[in-house]
């Protein structure tokens, strides 16, 4: 057994994962002058022979989307399953995972290109987290970026000039990385009800005009925070006026991009059940100064900004989990061909194939609501039933398909050597965080179907 390449028994699966053409290699940056020509179109099939390189020739893709497949898989090659093992084992962040995606302008894929981005859509940017995660690099890779591509909408959207020039600029080039802070362990889901806290401290001009030294004291707990051992940067909501002052519970909280100072804030890590390349986190702070100039957009009205980025990132999630799905499906497909048991490869059996010829579809239609989702988000459409769909769909398929691959590669499965076993411990982060299965249904049920609030 071990893990040696299979033994040439797929003449009948075309190219899901050739090598890439020989063409040149193509950096974020590349959509600033000119665009890549298309590639001959081919059907979407699987192709075990290669787990080198990603396949390239889905038949739905966008040149643009298809430029950014090619790219990401071409960096992910030089971060093999064998990188991800070993940094999971070593509890070690990606660092060189990260600069390398920063390094080619990567993390301003979605960012205005006067600030150094490149002014993509969340459709781009779902092929390229897609692919990370497809590559092996699954919530590790994934979660190492996440944040830095799409976490700072709220500035894009509602930050001063100064704002995003000291913000974003920073967080493109790779410099600053930033981690996200909204849950809270009192209060969960119901993010509403959160109880940390901002109190304004006003030292300058009594004009009412800011002034220099104004600062906030945050005081309050946090979370389940990703990153925040290596993050130099938090985006946090707080609340600035109490629930009983405001008339609408959304009312009265506050955003802040600032410094996750360590010599103020308390992080303690959580030790998870999977993703250890990526740190999860508690965070406890008390009378934390934050300046008056990193407040995003207007006091008391944080909820509605932060809002802005949820349906991005489900959608992200989303094709995250479809790259973690397609990632196990491939290394099953592997194994079931070469495996053999009763004198025949296992995947003859139709108890092996079918479970996961059933994934694939699923996998493939989480996909097609991922990618309608991503598309209607970039024309301006505002509500959330396609994005709570797709990341409800797309954990569910990816699940699936990773229990299934375990299975499929019988005790081998329970194996660190065959991956799958890291695939279905990170798979279980879509069906959780950012949003639950639960609270997506409550939403479909009552936004959609029009049916009395349930909660
Ligand atoms: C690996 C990981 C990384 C994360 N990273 C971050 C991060 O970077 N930043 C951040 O802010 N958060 C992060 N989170 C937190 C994540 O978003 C929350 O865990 C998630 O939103 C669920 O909240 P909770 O854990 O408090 O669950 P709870 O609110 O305690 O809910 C527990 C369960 O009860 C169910 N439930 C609760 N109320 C209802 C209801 N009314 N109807 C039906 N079911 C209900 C929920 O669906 C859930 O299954 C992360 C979580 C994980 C696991």
């Amino acid at each position: 057994m071990g893990s040696k390449r299979p033994n040439g028994s797929f003449a009948t699966l075309s190219q899901y994962f050739t090598r890439p053409r020989s063409r040149p290699s193509i950096s974020c940056n590349h959509f600033k002058s000119t665009t890549t020509p298309p590639l001959p179109r081919h059907t979407r099939s699987i192709s075990v022979r290669a787990t080198e390189y990603l396949q390239l020739h889905d038949p739905d893709l966008t040149d643009s989307q298809r430029t950014v497949r090619e790219a990401i898989s071409k960096i992910c090659s030089k971060f093999p399953d064998s990188y991800w093992a070993t940094a999971e084992k070593e509890h070690r962040f990606p660092v060189e995972f990260h600069q390398a995606i920063a390094g080619d302008g990567w993390l301003g894929i979605c960012m205005p290109a006067e600030y150094g981005g490149s002014e993509l859509g969340i459709a781009e940017a779902a092929v390229m987290v897609q692919t990370i995660a497809e590559s092996g690099a699954a919530y590790a890779g994934a979660s190492a970026v996440h944040m830095n591509i799409f976490g700072l909408e709220p500035v894009r959207k509602f930050g001063t000039d100064e704002q995003k020039r000291r913000m974003l600029v920073p967080l493109i080039a790779g410099e600053h990385r930033a981690c996200f802070g909204v849950t809270e362990p009192n209060t969960g889901l119901d993010t509403l009800k959160l109880q940390s806290k901002a109190v304004k401290v006003k030292v300058g001009d009594e004009s009412g005009s800011e002034g220099e030294g104004d600062h906030y004291l945050l005081s309050g707990q946090k979370i389940w925070i990703s990153t925040a051992q290596v993050a130099e940067k938090i985006l946090i909501l707080t609340r600035t006026t109490p629930l009983e002052g405001v008339t609408k519970p959304s009312q009265g909280l506050s955003l802040f991009y600032t410094d996750l100072d360590r010599s103020q804030v308390q992080i303690t890590e959580i030790p998870k059940m999977g993703r250890a390349a990526v740190d999860s986190n508690s965070l406890f702070f008390d009378d934390w100064k934050v300046p008056a100039a990193d407040l995003i957009g207007q006091e008391n009205h944080g909820f509605k900004m932060i809002m802005h980025g949820m349906n991005a990132e489900r959608i992200l999630i989303a094709a995250e989990a479809i790259g973690i799905g397609y990632a196990a499906l491939r290394r099953a497909a592997l194994y079931a061909g070469e495996r053999h048991v009763f004198g025949r490869p296992i995947g003859q059996n139709q108890g092996v194939q079918h479970p996961l010829a059933t994934s694939w579809m699923e996998l493939e239609a989480a996909r097609l609501m991922i990618y309608q989702a991503a598309r209607l988000y970039d024309e301006g459409y505002e509500a959330g039933e396609y994005a709570n769909a797709a990341k409800f769909l797309a954990a569910e398929a990816a699940y699936k398909a990773c229990e299934r691959a375990v299975l499929a590669h019988g005790g081998m499965g329970y194996a660190k050597e065959y991956h799958v076993e890291r695939y279905f411990r990170e798979v279980m982060i879509p069906r959780i965080a950012p949003v639950s299965r639960e609270m997506i249904m409550n939403y479909i049920g009552q936004r959609v179907l029009g049916l009395p609030k349930s909660y």
